[in-house]
């Protein structure tokens, strides 16, 4: 192989995970380049929390890089001796749930094994990329590099301040990156506390609040007041849906199908989690086969039901909501916000419960965990944001990231693709589907450095779903 540059921008997960592919899958001539500001690989939003509480939400036997050995990092945890310091994780049906922060040191890890065992050239340049014109990456601090092809591995944007909420930017009560190391540091042990969101940012937040001693009451609100689901305890084989049946191609089809085989796997005495696990295994192919039009209605009517479904939290974090929820510390609504004022006795809020009137809560702090705000990634960084201005990329039509072809390579505004600038990870994921937790993410990370370096791919092609009658 000739000289080539490969110019990865971002090293969170994704970044690092297609740099490790590159490494394995390339040879001697290769030079590929993590543009990263953090001083560790393999962090970014999900993996660089120090806080103890924060756990991986699915059992540490299936986080793996792509074309892995099954539980190797469950094996690497149990020799390490974080093992020992952190009782906690191993949960009482045998399975091991570390601290989040655990897992990006043992990619990090294998990133570092890759620099020194293979013939590729890898480095991690601590700097921020705020501009690419003409294959050349300029960086925050003035450096620039030529690149053959550039990969942008960014994807989770913080959450947006809801508008209500805008008047209280820059409060005290106010915290608005729940993300930030240290978010929760200015709470008090009885603060009354509100959080805008109920899924896993939340599951956190309240994990951490617990851990900190937490007494005074918290209040979680959202549109659907549904919290995230209980992961399954236990070890169960996996239960593969029947895809040659014939399938209607609509986000209703599959919410019958799915209805019906949750009540079958029932009738067996199988849980519901082996049913979403195989929809989930097979969900970039289900995605595919959606229309444009049907895909927009599963975003707008089915997905805070399957973001629950889906994004399971780990049983340590669900024995903690469920202990506060019993005792009446902790209560979840189903609600709108309507409006919030700072007071003297606090923040007020205007809460309208669904089919009940407008009540008032006055808290001392609001905590917004409504998730990444992934229609305004290209609004998020300075690269982006010259990126998309200049028509170089652009937004995909669902507002989840960035608009990509089937081979992950971006498409300019006039919708011509671009063969020197690639997307991976959960940015791309308007195009695949189901693209968010670890097994997919690794597997899109090793399918594009395929794409890269022309290697074609030896897995043999999962059975697609039915086609529409
Ligand atoms: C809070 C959270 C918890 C999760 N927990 C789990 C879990 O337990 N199990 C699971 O399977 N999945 C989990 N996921 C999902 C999954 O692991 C993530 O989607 C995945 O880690 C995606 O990481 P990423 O590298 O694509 O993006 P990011 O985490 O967004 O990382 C992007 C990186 O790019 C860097 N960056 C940004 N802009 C620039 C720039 N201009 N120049 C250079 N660098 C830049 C940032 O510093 C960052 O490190 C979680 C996700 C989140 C958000």
């Amino acid at each position: 192989m000739s000289d080539k540059h490969i110019v990865i921008i971002g090293g969170g997960f994704t970044g690092t995970a297609l740099a490790i592919h590159l490494a394995r899958l390339g040879h001697a001539g290769l030079n590929v380049t993590v543009i990263e500001p953090r001083p560790q690989l393999a962090q970014g939003v999900a993996y660089s929390t120090d806080d103890p509480a924060h756990r991986i939400n699915v059992p540490a036997s299936r986080m793996q890089l792509a074309g892995d050995e099954e539980g190797v990092f469950d094996r690497w945890f149990r020799a390490s001796s974080d093992f020992n310091a952190d009782p906690d994780a191993l949960w009482s049906d045998g399975n091991l749930y570390p601290q989040r922060g655990q897992f990006g040191r043992w990619v990090n890890e294998r990133f570092n094994q890759a620099k020194q065992h293979t013939a590729v050239k890898l480095t991690h340049l601590r700097d921020r990329a705020v501009a690419l014109h003409n294959g050349v990456v300029t960086t925050a601090s003035g450096g620039e590099y030529r690149a053959d092809e550039v990969v942008l591995a960014i994807s989770h944007p913080p959450p947006e301040v809801p508008r209500i909420l805008n008047m209280l930017r820059g409060h005290a009560s106010l915290i608005a990156d729940p993300w930030q190391r240290d978010a929760l540091a200015s709470v008090n042990i009885d603060d009354r506390v509100a959080i805008i969101g109920s899924g896993l940012t939340m599951s956190d937040m309240v994990a951490s609040l617990h851990r900190q001693g937490h007494r005074g009451n918290i209040t979680v609100f959202s549109r659907h007041g549904l919290l995230p689901r209980n992961n399954l305890s236990g070890i169960y084989e996996n239960r593969t849906l029947d895809y040659c049946q014939p399938q209607q191609a609509s986000a209703r089809g599959w919410l019958r199908r799915v209805r019906r085989e949750v009540k079958q796997a029932a009738a067996e005495n199988l849980p519901w989690q082996l049913v979403l696990d195989d929809i989930r295994r097979h969900g970039q192919q289900i995605w595919q086969s959606l229309s444009l039009k049907e895909q927009r209605r599963f975003l707008r009517h089915l997905r805070p039901w399957w973001d629950v479904h889906r994004y399971r939290i780990a049983p340590q974090v669900h024995a903690v909501l469920h202990q506060l929820q019993a005792s009446g510390q902790l209560s979840v609504l189903a609600a709108r916000l309507l409006a919030a004022a700072a007071t003297d006795k606090g923040i007020q809020l205007t809460l309208q419960p669904r089919g009940s009137i407008p009540e008032e809560r006055v808290v001392d702090k609001v905590i917004v965990t409504t998730g990444p705000a992934h229609g305004a990634l290209l609004n998020s960084d300075a690269l982006l944001r010259q990126l998309a201005q200049e028509g170089v990329i652009q937004a995909d039509p669902l507002a989840l990231g960035i608009h990509v072809n089937a081979l992950s390579q971006t498409l300019t505004a006039q919708g011509k693709a671009n063969p020197h600038i690639y997307v991976a990870g959960p940015a791309a994921r308007a195009r695949f589907g189901e693209l968010m937790g670890l097994p997919q993410v690794a597997e899109h990370a090793e399918a594009v450095a395929r794409q890269l370096l022309g290697v074609t791919s030896s897995a043999s092609c999962a059975q697609a779903p039915g086609a529409a009658p």
